[in-house]
């Protein structure tokens, strides 16, 4: 075999040389805790680590309630988020209201002048906003979960800490700059180049930012960007570094605003920069880490968003349940209609999931000793796809009205209800900081990983025929025990005692069902062998079937928690008490859900439809059905 076959054999195998580097830059050190979801994937269920529930502790859900409480009342009295979509303009006085409550500090420690919140904190004050304008909230977690402060707080030295911290908690914007024109879901392709002038004293930007969120507005921005290539283990390697940019810097300039289809408010654009000179001291974390910070800035930058998608799936929930009571057709209520009632109950039981998943990823990321990145990239794909069904329902049930606008409503007399904003703003969830399709590939090849480790390596071209003998027989000896027990029944006995008993068997059903998983994806792998990276339908599957098991598990834990709270609260019929039966039957319901589909991607894990449409695609591509396309005005 050639080396150039080698080369393309070995990367098939584990997916692009540069894009298993983009997966490796997203790890970070060793953990003293694993990811109890990606465990799921390898037939292991280990309550410990989801039982109990992870709260906040009482201190920081006290300093939580009080700014939250100044929070809402702020926002009922100074944001109109309709306004806001209508003018495409947050007023400057909001802009500055917000710094003063110490909004665009919330995460930067008291000791730059910020709030030191806790993720979990900083996410209820995201999702309160959220439920409230999306494009505030957009803006704030752009400056903020993502912005320089969070890279800056991360991997920042002490110096530049404390130049800019205190800075942007008082006011100052920030943004994050890493998607191109040519580069999306693909970063580490990007172009921008930052070039060594003065000796490596400064750097001089060149290039285009696309989609920047608080781009046109804000004084800093981080900016990723190529520097020269190094030699690293005999290999050239690409550099990829962050650098601090402030806006005023000669040569950045706002080449257009980009207008969406929602999220008016928010000030985003396609920024350019032309020999920007940047001196070294404004790198962040070192030259050539800047990928690896961009995917680690993600990591739990991305768990704002199922956060404001919980804001906004609450409202809707809110206004779907008034409405199915209010408005009566063919006889009665349409919430007593079936098909509407369907739609109630799916939205109840996931948003309790959609809680369950986040404020556990939360305070998982604030204990900082667990990997969350596997969770947080689930809570990110389950709920911001879960919110746009439940915004979808929400339209449904409202009718013709549900897609009215606010102002419309109001002009003529009725409730200005903005579910055809919230419907608009929700859409972009579910592309930014990683679109569906990335998340699932991420998740996947994490899934993989283990087994890509110990069994592919007897493949590979790249070790010499000993080498390979010597993985072959360690690789045979692991699976030799590994593989019979996932077909060790997991007996329905020894849950957790905290379990209500009316969860416990979907407790035995996620343990019964991580085994059968880890099964399938080794038989996968049996199957496709080095193909099996592209077989995305299939890959996919499997993930949502972990997504699934990781929410029913968060769903009991929650649901468990919260009994135990109503218990100690003591008078049956008082507030916790009725919360903490209504949690368990949302638990209950959303297992259901969630059980269905499960068993119906284990018994397809791939579908009889999966080869045609793939090849459907390619004709289509190559222009074979051109002809549907007619009858068309373009
Ligand atoms: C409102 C808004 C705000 C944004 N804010 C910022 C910001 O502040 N900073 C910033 O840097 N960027 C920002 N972005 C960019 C955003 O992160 C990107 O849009 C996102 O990463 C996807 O990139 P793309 O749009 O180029 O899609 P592409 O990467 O071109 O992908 C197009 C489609 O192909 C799919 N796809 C791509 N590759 C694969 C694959 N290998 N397998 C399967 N499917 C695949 C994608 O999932 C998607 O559905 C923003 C974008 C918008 C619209």
């Amino acid at each position: 075999m050639g080396a150039e076959e080698s080369k393309k054999k070995e990367t098939s195998l584990l997916g692009s040389a540069e894009a298993l580097e983009v997966i490796e830059a997203a790890r970070e050190s060793k953990w003293e805790r694993p990811s109890f979801a990606l465990q799921l994937f390898h037939g292991r269920v280990a309550p410990s680590l989801i039982f109990p529930y992870a709260v906040q502790s009482e201190e920081d859900r006290r300093a939580g309630d009080a700014f939250l409480a100044e929070l809402e009342s702020f926002l009922k009295r100074n944001v109109d988020a309709d306004a806001i979509d209508r003018t495409g303009e947050i007023p400057p006085e909001v802009i500055k209201g917000l710094a003063r409550l110490g909004c665009f500090g919330m995460k930067i420690p008291k000791e730059y002048g910020g709030l030191g919140f806790s993720q979990v904190n900083y996410n209820r004050a995201i999702s309160l906003i959220g439920s409230h304008c999306g494009s505030t909230a957009v803006w704030l977690s752009a400056h903020q979960s993502i912005g320089v402060p969070q890279p800056l707080k991360m991997f920042g030295t002490e110096e530049q800490k404390r130049k800019y911290l205190p800075r942007f908690a008082n006011g100052a914007v920030s943004a994050f700059a890493l998607t191109e024109p040519d580069v999306g879901s693909d970063p580490a392709k990007m172009s921008t180049t930052a070039t060594p002038i003065d000796g490596g004293a400064s750097y001089l930007i060149n290039g285009e930012k696309l989609w920047c969120t608080n781009g046109p507005v804000a004084e800093v921005i981080v900016v990723m960007a190529q520097t020269p290539e190094r030699a690293i283990g005999g290999k050239t390697r690409k550099q990829i570094t962050a650098f601090i940019v402030e806006r005023s810097m000669p040569g950045v300039s706002l080449v257009h605003r980009c207008d969406f289809m929602g999220l008016k408010g928010i000030q985003n654009g396609l920024l350019k920069f032309s020999d920007v000179k940047v001196p070294k001291e404004n790198i962040l974390w070192g030259p050539g880490r800047g990928l690896k910070l961009a995917l680690m800035t993600l990591n739990t930058g991305r768990l704002t968003l199922p956060a404001g998608s919980i804001g906004g799936s609450k409202r809707c929930l809110q206004i779907a349940r008034e409405w199915s009571l209010e408005r009566k057709q063919w006889g009665g209520p349409i919430g007593q209609h079936e098909a509407v009632a369907a739609k109630l109950g799916w939205m109840a039981a996931h948003l309790f999931a959609m809680e369950g998943v986040t404020w556990l990823a939360s305070a998982w990321a604030d204990r900082g000793d667990l990997d969350i990145r596997i969770e947080a990239a689930m809570a990110k794909l389950f709920c911001t796809e879960a919110a746009w069904a439940i915004v979808d329902h929400t339209l449904q049930i409202r009718g013709g009205r549900g897609y009215e606008t606010a102002d419309s409503l109001k002009a003529r007399g009725e409730a200005p209800l903005p579910v055809e904003r919230m419907f608009r703003d929700a859409r972009i969830n579910l592309i930014i900081e990683g679109t569906s399709e990335i998340m699932r590939l991420f998740l996947a090849r994490e899934a993989l990983d283990p087994h890509i480790q110990r069994a592919f390596a007897v493949l590979l071209p790249k070790y010499s025929l000993p080498q390979r003998v010597k993985a072959a027989i360690k690789a045979g000896l692991f699976y030799a025990g590994w593989y019979p027990q996932q077909w060790i029944p997991a007996l329905p006995i020894g849950a957790p005692a905290e379990i209500p008993p009316r969860l416990r068997r979907h407790w035995f059903f996620v343990r019964a069902q991580s085994r059968r998983l880890a099964r399938t994806l080794f038989h996968q792998m049996m199957i496709y062998q080095q193909r099996l990276e592209k077989q995305q339908m299939v890959l996919f599957r499997i993930v949502d079937i972990g997504v699934d098991l990781f929410a029913m598990s968060a769903a009991i834990s929650r649901a468990s928690m919260l009994e135990r709270e109503g218990e100690s609260a003591g008078a049956p019929g008082s507030a916790s008490s009725g919360r903490s039966q209504s949690a368990v039957e949302l638990a209950d319901l959303f297992c259901i859900y969630a059980r269905g589909r499960v068993l119906r991607a284990l018994c397809h894990p791939s579908s009889p439809e999966d080869r045609p449409a793939y090849q459907v695609a390619q004709n289509l591509l190559k222009g074979r059905y051109t002809w549907l396309e007619s009858g068309i005005c373009k």
